[in-house]
């Protein structure tokens, strides 16, 4: 199975995060590898999927038994056989390991870099047939630093003996403790390393709410003519009318999606490639393959699934380091649509959550206040100044005190039962006598006609930015119904404030009594 496949089958991603898929390949090639990546920044993934595309067994060795046996569980619920050999086993687990072991059908064995002291534990290694060494936390074998695990310093003697490809993580970055690392695990020989950050400085971030997507698009396209460019959307069918209204105003533009036959998709990979100034409309299935450096830019028509795939995403403009730009377009429809794929989908209900999770991430930098990058390198472990080269560095957003609204619209959902959508929601606070308002005796609730300083628009705009910020959920069970979430109880109650962007709302309406 190739590395992309056993990323979604097994692991249950849909794109690598940032470094990861550079070092996956070093590691599945057999390099020596060592790689820097700030602490929840997805190393383990990094020798898990190797271990899975080579042969033998991969020898984990990490210092803290609790994240050992946290991981063998999450291999073992994907279907993969993994073991440890802690001091926390009870007898049938280590007896469980050993068999595996002898029987060849374990993938990875975890261990505490104290076993190797065990007597008889080289020997068993040495005839396990491991393919591979993998060492957690390895500035664990710096002398000087607060870690030092002396035992870790056996790992480049097993190394010799097995005579086989270590790959070494850490998420300390100092010089001192790399040329420890590389001296004590590979005998000083350098191994491929890991250490470029995730920033990506030349592209350009932005965000823009969806108000007449198309005409955005050709608007983006236009000031770009003659660039390269891709533009993702998020049906089939839109890659084909997108296309061709690019074609129309003269663009050179053309479609691509998992729809098609292979060898029309090759033409197109093959057009791209050829081609300067080639625009490529297209779903997520346009990318995996695609190495080529001078991408100008990418648009997102859609909104994508998750904050990952947003960054593998708007990743294939600038590989050459010129400037390149990037455009997101995204509307409270997305965000229904991306929720519904994620309760609708056969994940388990921890992946599902996982999922969420990632959707709101995306979410949150969509909605962000300050700096787009800060947002978005901090969601991957990663500190960074305010960049210079995003739309919100470029022009602040505004913001205003979004406590009242909110807690108006909270409290329309809440009166209503939590069983109306958005639009009803807004026709209560407008106080609008419609149908529907009638006939369920909304004019009678107290919140009727209460948020009559802010217009329609305005309206719609803070209902997205309450799902955006994730207080309100579309209830797949109550058709798209809208729900309060926990993260929205504190507002409620009066015991947390929020702020909303203004730049978005766009004043409609005359001198509202509540200034925004
Ligand atoms: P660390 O680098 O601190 O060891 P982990 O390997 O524990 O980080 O990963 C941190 C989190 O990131 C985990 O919850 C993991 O499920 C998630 N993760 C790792 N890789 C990806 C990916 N490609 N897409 C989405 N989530 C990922
Ligand atoms: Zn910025």
């Amino acid at each position: 199975m190739s590395a992309a496949t056993l990323l979604r089958d097994v692991f249950g991603f849909d794109a690598f995060r940032p470094g990861q898929q550079d070092i996956v390949q070093a590691v599945v090639d057999g390099q020596n590898t060592l790689a820097i990546m700030p602490t929840g920044g997805g190393k383990s993934l990094c020798f898990q999927l190797p271990a899975l595309v080579r042969d033998g067994v991969t020898v984990v060795i990490s210092p803290l038994i609790a994240l050992m046996r946290d991981q063998v569980r999450g291999l073992r619920e994907a279907g993969v056989e993994a073991g440890a050999l802690t001091s926390g086993n009870t007898p049938e687990e280590t007896d469980a390991v050993w068999e595996a072991l002898e029987a060849g059908t374990l993938k990875l064995l975890y261990m505490a870099p104290e076993r190797l002291a065990a007597g008889g534990t080289m020997n068993m290694l040495r005839r396990a047939g491991i393919g591979l060494i993998a060492v957690d936390e390895a500035h664990c074998v710096s002398q000087w630093g607060h870690d030092f695990r002396p035992d870790y310093l056996r790992i480049g003697e097993l190394r010799r003996t097995l005579n086989v490809p270590l790959a070494a993580f850490t998420a300390t970055a100092d010089t001192e403790t790399q040329v420890e690392i590389v001296e004590k695990l590979f005998d000083g020989a350098q191994p491929a390393t890991f250490l470029r950050g995730f920033d990506r400085p030349n592209i350009h971030l932005a965000f823009a709410v969806k108000d007449g997507p198309r005409a955005q698009i050709l608007n983006f396209a236009a000031a770009r003519k003659g660039q390269s460019g891709i533009v993702y959307t998020g049906t089939r069918a839109k890659t084909e009318t997108l296309s061709k209204a690019l074609n129309d105003v003269g663009h050179s533009a053309c479609f691509y999606h998992g729809g098609m036959e292979a060898e029309d998709r090759r033409i197109v990979e093959r057009r791209f490639q050829q081609e300067d100034g080639l625009i490529v409309c297209a779903t997520v299935a346009f990318g995996m393959g695609i190495d080529k450096p001078d991408i100008r830019w990418v648009a997102h028509a859609d909104l994508p699934k998750s904050i990952e795939a947003y960054y593998q995403e708007i990743g294939r403009a600038g590989r050459d380091g010129d400037p390149a730009e990037t455009l997101t377009l995204f509307g409270p429809d997305d965000i229904r649509y991306r929720r519904q794929q994620v309760d609708e989908g056969l994940a388990p209900p921890e992946r599902r959550a996982a999922d969420h999770g990632r959707l709101n991430a995306l979410l949150g930098l969509a909605e962000a206040l300050h700096c787009r990058r800060q947002t978005l390198l901090g969601y991957f472990g990663e500190e960074a100044a305010p960049c210079g080269n995003c739309d919100l560095c470029d022009k602040p957003a505004e913001v205003f005190d979004g406590t009242t609204p909110v807690r108006m619209a909270l409290s329309a959902a809440l009166r209503t039962e939590e069983w109306f959508g958005s639009g009803h929601l807004i026709d209560i606070l407008l106080g609008n006598t419609t149908d529907k308002i009638q006939q369920c005796g909304h004019d009678s609730l107290p919140t009727y006609g209460v948020g009559k300083d802010y217009d329609k628009r305005q309206w719609q705009a803070i209902f997205r930015q309450m799902m955006g910020h994730d207080l309100l959920r579309p209830d797949r069970d109550r058709h798209g119904a809208l729900r309060m979430t926990e993260k929205a109880r504190p507002i409620l109650r009066g015991e947390a404030t929020i702020e909303l962007r203004r730049d978005t709302i766009k004043a409609a309406k005359a001198g509202p009594k509540v200034r925004m």
